[in-house]
């Protein structure tokens, strides 16, 4: 049986359509601009989003990462969620690597960061202080749709502030498929956006990084730096630019088996539903019985994530079906009404 595989939208594999685009791919040499089919995904998604340029990496880490280092410099700081991508979950690489500090801002629970708690966290102009450069929102949040009214409240905050605006838009089509926008409206409100192909877009590699040819021209010495600079990566371009051809309407399926699975999971007693937004489902399960819940759902051939984050985030993507969910949901209320 295949496995029903919940733990993240990056466990899809390239479908044989996707594949067979991978394989007639024209490719050259990305180092030295010379890739096509590179070059054709960078064009057409900074077109897409509205930006002057755009940069094909390996992944949403690195993407981050060199729009950080793009945007600030050694001795920098950027204003960045408690709980966001960027400053958790990518081994606090702008410090590392980058000599940016990091000034976490508690989020509100729809993921907005409170312009109130941004503008208290600037630091005055001062040798006292690292020098507060960059305003990085992520989008959506986990699952959460951030509203438009308040990126465009944050977008007029930075400029008036000095401070350039980044977003982690791993997810920005899911969002914009959500709010029924296109992507772009969500994207103006930004000075640079990271998307990443390989998570419910089902490519299997690639992030790309949207910006001013500024911007896009720094972060691409800086990927190079990063060890990121790839070659004949027209393989996994054409993935990419497989996946916005018929990837993107579709996550509106995964959005509605997300709101499948958290009705039937709210109905079985043991469950408590947290909350679903987009793709993502929040549960609650008694902790002292997650080990024995793994092992009788993964002989049910459904797979889960525990102990990773504190509540059970249970993800739909591509490679899950209706027959996907129910087999989830039998599983559970097997393990819970026993
Ligand atoms: C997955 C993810 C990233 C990083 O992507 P990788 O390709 O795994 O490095 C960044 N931000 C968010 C919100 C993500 O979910």
């Amino acid at each position: 049986m295949a496995w029903v595989d919940l733990r993240s939208d990056t466990v899809t594999h390239p479908t044989p359509a996707m594949r067979a685009a991978m394989l007639t791919a024209e490719v050259g040499d990305d180092v030295y601009g010379e890739d096509p089919t590179v070059n054709a995904l960078q064009q057409r998604m900074a077109a897409d989003l509205g930006f002057e340029a755009a940069l094909f990496v390996p992944t949403g880490t690195q993407s981050n990462l060199l729009a950080l280092m793009a945007h600030c410099e050694r001795g920098d700081e950027y204003l960045v969620g408690t709980d966001a991508h960027t400053y958790k979950f990518e081994g606090g690489g702008a410090a590392v690597l980058g000599s940016i500090q990091p000034q976490p801002i508690p989020h509100d629970i729809d993921g907005t960061l409170p312009l109130d708690k941004l503008a208290a966290a600037i630091k005055p102009i001062d040798p006292h202080f690292a020098r507060t450069r960059l305003l990085a929102l992520e989008n959506t949040w986990h699952g959460r749709v951030l509203p438009l009214d308040y990126l465009r409240a944050a977008h007029d905050f930075a400029r008036e502030r000095g401070l350039a605006i980044h977003l982690d838009g791993a997810r920005i089509f899911n969002a914009a498929v959500a709010g029924g926008v296109p992507a772009r409206e969500i994207a103006q409100h930004f000075d640079s956006v990271s998307v990443c192909l390989s998570k419910g877009l089902g490519a299997p590699v690639g992030s790309v990084l949207l910006g001013s040819a500024v911007v896009v021209e720094k972060a691409r010495r800086w990927r190079k730096v990063a060890g990121g600079g790839w070659r004949q990566a027209g393989m996994l371009a054409a993935a990419a630019g497989y996946a916005l051809d018929h990837h993107v309407a579709r996550l509106a399926d995964d959005h509605r088996r997300a709101v499948t699975l958290s009705r039937q999971l709210g109905d079985v007693p043991g469950i408590k539903l947290l909350g679903q937004h987009t793709n993502m489902v929040f549960i609650d399960v008694p902790a002292d019985r997650l080990r024995e819940l793994d092992v009788h759902l993964r002989a049910a051939s459904v797979r889960i994530s525990i102990g990773y984050l504190p509540t059970l985030r249970l993800v739909t993507h591509l490679d899950i079906d209706d027959e996907g969910i129910a087999r989830t949901v039998e599983a559970f209320r097997a393990f819970f009404t026993v």
